[in-house]
């Protein structure tokens, strides 16, 4: 993938983490009294039972992660 900052070729990795990784609009303030509506994030990761995977690409250079949550780790 191509860096959509410089266009230079990014190197591919991943993003891991203990929970579930999503994107949301909206940060949540409280993790135990949830503010957020279900339709204002969705899920990147998966595997999100055993071990919440994406598949990532990472410019040094700029700085950037990309994350192509259509790509799903093995
Ligand atoms: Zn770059």
């Amino acid at each position: 993938m191509k860096c959509p900052c410089c266009g230079k070729e990014m190197v591919k990795g991943v993003v891991q983490s203990v929970r579930k990784i999503f994107f949301t609009t909206k940060e949540h303030k409280n993790w135990f009294l949830p503010d957020i509506a279900l339709e204002d994030e969705f899920t990147l990761s998966s595997h999100n039972w055993i071990r919440p995977t994406c598949i990532a690409y990472h410019c040094a250079e700029c700085e950037k992660v990309v994350i192509d949550y259509r790509e799903k780790a093995e």
